[in-house]
């Protein structure tokens, strides 16, 4: 084994440890959790590395740096999600490349991405992002026009809305958090009951506070430098 393939997998089973460890702590089946490693920026070399130690989910956040490294990896059977900001005029090529897409944050993208699923027969799995603090600059939609989002998406045949998915602030102590995660799955519980559907999904907690969000409920953790390490700066 390679260094970096040692690393990548002696990194795995250490986050692998502390899911199982947040969900214990919150009387939760650590199955439950699905663990979505996050891509962006590593090469098609550490996304098999990952694949050959277990990784089965994958997150991108740019559609034209997964558009040159999917290529290289075309055998592998993984679910890949969008997890980034998706612009219109990306959407098709969304559709071609990523399984589902975890940040649809408009009616205009979701209409979009029905529209372009559509052609190939598909349903494509979507969860909205949601902006859970007022700062008005970050994606996402605000918890208070929601309905509006999800009246639009349940009505788009192509769409299989999943659930939710939020960005929360970064904090200097990961517990401050812990109010953001809260307030996601309320949400969710209250679309639930407004809608008489199921939402199984929250995509929730990164390498910093996973272990708070799998307290607070999360289903998807989307984990980046905890497994591949720090990131060149953009
Ligand atoms: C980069 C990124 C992550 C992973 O962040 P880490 O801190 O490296 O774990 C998770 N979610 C989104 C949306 C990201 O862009």
């Amino acid at each position: 084994m390679s260094v970096v393939t040692e690393t990548i997998s002696a990194n795995l089973r250490r986050v692998g440890e502390c899911i199982a460890r947040a969900a214990s702590r919150a009387n939760r089946d650590p199955a439950e959790v699905t663990l979505v490693a996050v891509t962006k920026t590593q090469p098609a070399d550490a996304i098999r590395a990952a694949y050959e130690a277990g990784v089965r989910h994958f997150g991108e956040n740019r559609v034209q740096e997964w558009e040159t490294k999917r290529p290289l990896l075309e055998d592998l059977q993984a679910t890949w999600h969008l997890i980034g900001h998706l612009q219109s005029n990306k959407v098709p090529r969304a559709v071609r490349l990523f399984t589902r897409v975890d940040s649809v944050d408009s009616v205009a993208l979701a209409t979009r991405i029905d529209r372009y699923a559509a052609g190939d027969n598909a349903t494509v799995p979507i969860l909205i992002e949601v902006r859970m603090d007022p700062a008005p600059t970050k994606e996402g939609v605000s918890p208070e026009t929601i309905h509006e989002i999800a009246d639009a998406i349940l009505a788009l045949p192509r769409l299989q809305l999943r659930g939710l998915m939020c960005v929360p602030p970064l904090f200097a102590e990961a517990e401050q958090v812990r109010p953001y995660f809260r307030g996601l799955r309320q949400l969710r519980d209250t679309l639930v009951r407004h809608y008489g559907i199921a939402l199984p999904e929250l995509s929730m907690g990164m390498s910093h506070d996973f272990e708070i969000a799998i307290e607070e409920g999360a289903t998807h953790v989307r984990i980046g430098t905890a497994i591949f390490g720090r990131r060149p700066p953009a």
